[in-house]
């Protein structure tokens, strides 16, 4: 038996169907709501035994469209200020269309696709001021791009013998800011060093990596008969978008061979822009960056990406001699090092073609200027803010995520209910961090399609709901 349809004349008239809808869905995003929360009904539409029996496609596309569409995570909608998360856009949909429909896998062997993930890579080279010896690959995203870069610079500290005795009576430590993201202690514990191996610098007023304490820290740590081998700088923060001072941390972890890593989850992107890449000054010396193409870059989910320097290393890390997976110089065989040598994952989805179709129908301009209008946004906000005497900002704006509060007695917890509320109203959705142990609203902004409209909305939302909630304004 095979799975195709029996009648492709009708399938054909469905997925036509199914494709305007989300067209449909897309262009009219912004007269939806950008978010609402689940009704029951649509839950109850999830929790069916397994079906024994076919169904058709057109009862599982109005299933979709009825229960799972509407009530998404909202980022797509041009009034999602909550977490970093991009947009998507309609060409990286067709892209994901097209993908999906080749069914590439992308672990190796001699294909195309491969192909066209290397062409990504060389931009991405390209991008970043890398030499050609670079090497890299899309992963699911920024925390596993960290976790790579991670154990290429362990192989790196222990030699390639970490690989068969693994990492036991090791004195290696890792360095990175307050403010870095929770997956770089996560990629210690993970690869075996544990969560006791990552200083946490602490950030200096500007929310960066306070360089002096780092220099200190390196030189208590090498004191104490330790091996200082990592150090993450972060390239937009999660909580405020800070970018660490990465030209004096490439200039510490020279000094004492410390392999520098740069997260730059969504901030590395910043480079597609004139007026942001000088921010991120630096970047070039790292000798791993991991970093999103799903975030800034607008590529549908997920499309994240490692790139290491030093090629050597990384195949070093990763590369293994399984029989099935045994190399020729011609037939299917043929094209080795292929993407399974350079990362845990051996089947891989075709993340290269919608990054791809993103990139040569966008044009890195567009997509820079797309960029650096986000921040201008941000900017916009911050004016906004001022202009408010009932609002309050709560950190330095330095790319695109504002932090701010409603000021009223009781902060935190008026400021958390006006966050749940401006969620629920489906105007504007803000989420809430805590700077320097004060509850604040954070709106990050990410999205291609927010506009000045959108950020208005934000403000006169927080304004009314605030007023509702404080009965006791600072004065
Ligand atoms: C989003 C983010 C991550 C995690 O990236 P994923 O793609 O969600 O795995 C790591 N670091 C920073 C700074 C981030 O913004």
């Amino acid at each position: 038996m095979t799975l195709d349809p029996d009648n492709w004349q009708d399938f054909r008239e469905q997925s036509h169907r199914m494709l305007d809808d989300m067209l449909d869905y897309q262009q009219h995003l912004r007269d939806r709501p950008v978010w609402q929360p689940i009704p029951a009904s649509a839950r109850e539409a999830f929790k069916e035994a397994m079906p024994h029996t076919p169904g058709t496609l057109a009862d599982a596309h109005a299933t979709f469209m009825q229960s799972v569409l509407p009530y998404g995570p909202g980022n797509a909608h041009p009034g999602f200020f909550g977490w970093v998360q991009g947009g998507g856009t309609p060409v990286g949909m067709m892209a994901e269309l097209l993908a999906a429909g080749l069914n590439a896998n992308l672990g190796g062997r001699n294909q195309m696709p491969i192909v066209v993930e290397r062409q990504v890579l060389q931009w991405v080279r390209e991008l970043f001021g890398f030499p050609d010896e670079a090497t890299g690959l899309f992963v699911t995203g920024a925390s596993m791009a960290n976790m790579i870069a991670l154990l290429v610079a362990r192989t790196r500290a222990l030699g390639g013998s970490v690989r068969e005795r693994g990492v036991s009576g090791n004195r290696l430590v890792a360095y990175t800011s307050d403010g870095a993201h929770g997956c770089i202690a996560q990629a210690l514990d993970l690869c075996g060093l544990g969560f006791d191996a990552l200083r946490r610098i602490p950030e200096n007023a500007a929310f960066e990596m306070d360089i002096a304490v780092l220099e200190s820290t390196i030189a208590a740590d090498i004191a104490a008969g330790l091996q200082p081998f990592f150090i993450a700088g972060t390239a937009g923060t999660v909580d405020v978008g800070a970018v660490d001072n990465l030209t004096a941390i490439a200039d510490i972890a020279a000094r004492h061979g410390i392999w520098f890593h740069v997260d730059g989850a969504y901030g590395a992107l910043g480079m597609l822009s004139p007026e942001i890449a000088p921010q991120l000054a630096g970047i070039e010396r790292a000798d791993s960056i991991a970093f999103d193409f799903h975030k800034w870059g607008q590529v549908p989910y997920d499309a994240g990406f490692i790139i290491v320097r030093d090629g050597q290393q990384h195949l070093d890390t990763f590369a293994s001699p399984a029989a099935y997976l045994r190399r020729d110089t011609r037939g299917m065989a043929a094209a080795s090092p292929w993407p399974c040598d350079f990362g845990p994952d051996l089947s891989r989805g075709f993340r290269a073609l919608k990054t791809w179709f993103t990139l040569t129908v966008y044009g890195s301009d567009q997509l820079g200027t797309m960029i650096a209008g986000t921040c201008a946004l941000a900017r916009y906000l911050v004016q906004q803010i001022a202009r408010h005497p009932e609002l309050e900002l709560m950190a330095p704006v330095a790319l695109n995520i504002v932090c701010f509060r409603y000021r009223c007695t009781e902060s935190d917890r008026i400021n958390g209910a006006i966050a749940i509320d401006l969620q629920e109203s489906g105007i504007a959705a803000p989420s809430i961090t805590t700077i320097r142990g004060q509850l604040v609203l954070r709106a990050a902004i990410v999205n291609h399609r927010t506009t000045a409209v959108d950020v208005d909305a934000l403000i006169r939302a927080t304004l009314s709901i605030g007023a509702a909630h404080c009965s006791h304004p600072e004065s």
